[in-house]
């Protein structure tokens, strides 16, 4: 099922999109597809809610997950998964607001693959699981 994403652009932006796309020969959601694979961003560092230290951004170690798919708790190792850390009482917290949406993902992957009759996975590398598919 295809849905729409809107995005408010600029018309001079816009001017230089439509002027890439005809460049490239590509269609837009391509072009999108593409940018969006590329771009690597940065994870803003926190600080600790119990000691106010600044943590460290980490993706170690692995990160187990439980998600719940028809009454079952199935346990996930996302490996790669960034998150911030307390180097001073070890406290570990993930960034707000991708918790929900890694745990959604989890679940339509759980669900893919039941649905396709292939096995679970039991770990899931968060590099690729941010990956669009083009
Ligand atoms: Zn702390």
């Amino acid at each position: 099922m295809k849905k729409y994403l809107v995005a408010e652009i600029s018309k001079f932006n816009k001017d230089r999109i439509k002027l890439k796309r005809a460049l490239y020969g590509m269609q837009m959601e391509d072009l999108i597809l593409h940018s969006i694979n590329a771009y690597e961003g940065k994870v803003e560092q926190t600080t600790c809610p119990h000691c106010h230290e600044e943590c460290i951004v980490t993706t170690k170690p692995p990160f187990e997950q439980t998600v719940e798919v028809a009454g079952k708790q199935i346990e996930i190792v996302v490996t790669n998964y960034p998150r911030n850390k307390c180097n001073t009482c070890g406290g570990e917290f993930e960034i707000l607001g991708v918790a929900g949406l890694l745990d959604e993902i989890l679940v339509e992957e759980v669900v893919s693959s039941v649905r396709s009759r292939k096995p679970i996975p039991n770990e899931i590398d968060f590099n690729e699981l941010i990956q669009l598919k083009i």
